[in-house]
């Protein structure tokens, strides 16, 4: 059901794109935005609040569909609607406060470099991605969620010696308030540099045995273990400024044809956003491979280090609790799937014992 909505989600996101490019209908938003303001900049706000508005109002009905909706149809969300709307709330906001700084950085480097606008775009998207990786632990999770230091003592020390042995000094073990919202489990392996930490959610806290939150944390450990954020960070940044070329070529042969200015006309800016969405869901395969690749090197570590069966059982467990498809069809995982299915995770470990 998730998968389909989100379909319909990119189809529909895809078709309004397309009609606001091949219509008049951007040339009127920057005319508009023209008229209200003689300041360039100013004109970029007023059209970006017209046009990401109107996306966003858009994609509201679906993502209210599935994330409150079907979430709670199969008994997995704690949230009211209240709760829904605020956490909606908080995330448009974010949205505007982060989007808009690098709206204008856009429009200074388009305008600013000529040329060179798509690798210009590309190294300073890359920066950005560091950036906000680095501070995500600590400015933008705890927007959404409240962290605190690991409450068992005995779990903080399991959990502390697994990290020892993999080399990890981490900034620390947290838990953070995922039942506010969900009865899913999840853990992760985030920050970079100073701000390294690993995260349990409290639903996994609950249901899991001991032995399974240690296989848990050596699978995140392992990520950090064979450097899968930096090797992530490295592809993603040859991938983006792929696209960004892509974008500044296929902009360069479309724009005179459909009437908009070189790079920087207001007008053609949706031009550039389609052809970096399509070439983005295109390219997707590809980093959901590089993405599984990652996944099964750190299920191995986590073999190796607190045994197969625990992780297994964690698996398992997860699969349940977060009504996960535990054999996906190959198609669907191979197109879209981050994670290598839980079917074949679990024969890993079976492997592994053998
Ligand atoms: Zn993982």
């Amino acid at each position: 059901v998730k998968l389909a909505l989100s379909l319909v989600d990119a189809a529909l996101s895809l078709a309004a794109a397309l009609v606001l490019v091949l219509s008049p209908l951007s040339l009127r938003a920057a005319e508009f935005a023209a008229g209200t303001t003689s300041v360039g900049a100013l004109q970029w706000l007023v059209y970006a609040a017209l046009v990401g508005g109107g996306f966003l109002l858009l994609g509201l009905p679906l993502a209210f569909v599935s994330g409150y909706l079907v979430e709670h149809r199969f008994g997995l969300s704690n949230q009211t609607l209240g709760a829904w709307v605020r956490e909606q709330g908080k995330g448009m906001a974010l949205l505007v406060g982060l989007g808009t700084p690098l709206l204008l950085g856009f429009r200074a480097l388009v305008l600013g470099t000529g040329a060179w606008w798509g690798l210009a775009v590309a190294v300073a998207f890359f920066a950005v991605t560091v950036l906000l990786v680095r501070l995500a632990p600590t400015l933008l999770m705890p927007i959404f969620f409240q962290f605190k230091p690991l409450e068992n003592p005995a779990l903080a020390a399991a959990i502390g010696d697994i990290c020892r042995r993999g080399g990890l000094a981490l900034e620390g073990v947290y838990q953070f308030d995922m039942s506010k919202n969900t009865r899913k489990a999840n853990a992760a392996f985030t920050g970079l540099g100073k701000t390294k930490r690993v995260i349990l959610g409290d639903t996994l806290l609950a249901k899991f045995s001991v032995d399974e939150i240690r296989a848990v944390v050596a699978h995140e450990v392992g990520h950090f273990t064979h450097a899968h954020l930096v090797k992530g960070l490295a592809a993603n940044g040859v991938l983006t400024t792929a696209l960004f070329l892509l974008a500044q070529a296929a902009y360069g042969a479309l724009a005179p044809r459909l009437g908009y200015g070189p790079a920087g006309d207001l007008a053609g800016l949706p031009l550039i956003f389609l052809v970096l969405g399509v070439a983005g869901f295109v390219s997707q395969p590809l980093s959901n491979a590089l993405s599984r690749a990652f996944e099964r090197e750190a299920d191995r570590y986590a073999f190796a280090t607190t045994g197969p069966t625990p992780m297994a059982d964690a698996l398992r467990r997860l699969a349940e609790q977060n009504l996960a498809d535990v054999r996906p069809n190959p198609v669907v995982e191979f197109l879209f799937h981050s994670h290598p299915s839980v079917a074949k995770r679990i024969a890993a470990a079976d492997a592994f014992r053998n």
